[in-house]
């Protein structure tokens, strides 16, 4: 132990930085085998991180990020806080790409410390050819480690770049930069020089000065998400309706608007008490709140994408299901 470096925790929850595929080409079957690295296999790939930090690590979970779950939101945000708590400087979380921004987006309201949390994952399998899972794991170490990185809320980095947990999302299916930041941009960049620079910070409230916390709880509100398509009716709506779903998402077409079916039968929802919040199917842009939709009841998600609101929603519904503090939350947040 070099008791001048900072000391970052390592939780490994899976996903392709942590996937053996069958050969160095398999770049896409890997998944299917479910065979993984551990978290120290994968640390002994880059035995630079020597020079970075002092770590520790967990294998929290083992799986596809396809597969995590609100419940285990809960988990790793207890654990994190935890380890914040009694001193760790830093936290690494490796996650499958497919979910990582809806973690991300839940630690960034949950985490209470200014210390960094980094997500980071791999497009490439660590078996596979150029893959990308070694140097994505050391940025992470590096950003975790570094005070450039204190008070930028939970960030997620691949292909060396620095997002905010509030803006990243999974653009590409199979590209390396698949991550970006709607059209926010990064908040910098872990540089071939081993540099953590920030150029810009998120200033929407996040982490230690967020009034959402999971103490004590093991579950979340269920919420749901609808996506509108030309010809769409009501049929989904209905099906939210009669479950047990406490809040729907639509993701509405352009600035939120429904065909005139769904919205007739999302109207009837915000009757019955159930918060519904408009949000888009395109990912950038805000929804506005016009008079209109707020004579009906609606509440808009302001630029966040129907993933990240629907998370936001959970979290309102903790609080309250008033129409207008849950506006109010969505403007904060
Ligand atoms: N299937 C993977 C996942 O766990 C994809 C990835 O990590 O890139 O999300």
């Amino acid at each position: 132990m070099n008791k001048k470096l900072p000391k970052v925790h390592i939780i490994a929850t899976g996903g392709t930085i942590s996937g053996i595929g069958a050969n160095r080409l398999d770049y896409t079957q890997y998944s299917d085998t479910g065979n993984r690295y551990t978290i120290e296999q994968l640390i002994e790939r880059i035995p630079e991180v020597k020079n970075v930090a002092n770590l520790t690590y967990e294998n929290l979970l083992a799986t596809g990020s396809t597969n995590i779950t609100p419940k285990d939101w809960l988990v790793i945000a207890e654990r994190a806080n935890t380890l914040l708590q009694d001193g760790i400087d830093g936290i690494v979380i490796t996650h499958g790409t497919a979910t990582l921004e809806e973690t991300a987006y839940f630690l960034h309201l949950t985490i209470k410390s200014n210390k960094p949390v980094v997500l980071t994952g791999a497009m490439r399998p660590p078996s596979s050819m150029s893959t990308d899972a070694d140097i994505n794991l050391l940025d992470a170490i590096r950003i975790a480690s570094s005070g450039n990185a204190q008070n930028m809320g939970v960030m997620g980095v691949l292909n060396n770049q620095i997002h905010s947990a509030r803006e990243i999302i999974k653009m590409n299916t199979l590209r390396v930069d698949t991550f970006q930041s709607n059209d926010l941009g990064f908040l910098g960049f872990v540089d071939s020089d081993g540099q953590v620079i920030f150029y810009r910070n998120s200033i929407k409230t996040h982490t230690y000065m967020s009034e959402f916390s999971t103490q004590g709880l093991d579950q979340l509100p269920r919420v749901d998400i609808v996506v509108a398509y030309s010809g769409g009716d009501g049929l989904l709506i209905d099906a939210v309706k009669k479950n047990e779903s406490q809040g729907l998402i639509l993701a509405g077409f352009g600035s939120g608007t429904l065909p005139t079916v769904m919205k007739d039968s999302a109207l009837e929802l915000v009757k019955g008490g159930i918060p519904v919040v408009l949000a888009s199917r395109s990912i950038m842009g805000r929804i506005v709140l016009t008079e209109k939709l707020r004579d009906e009841g609606f509440i808009t998600c302001d630029n966040l994408s129907p993933q990240k609101a629907r998370i936001l929603l959970m979290l309102s519904l903790l609080q309250t299901s008033d129409t207008q503090k849950i506006r109010d939350l969505f403007e904060k947040y």
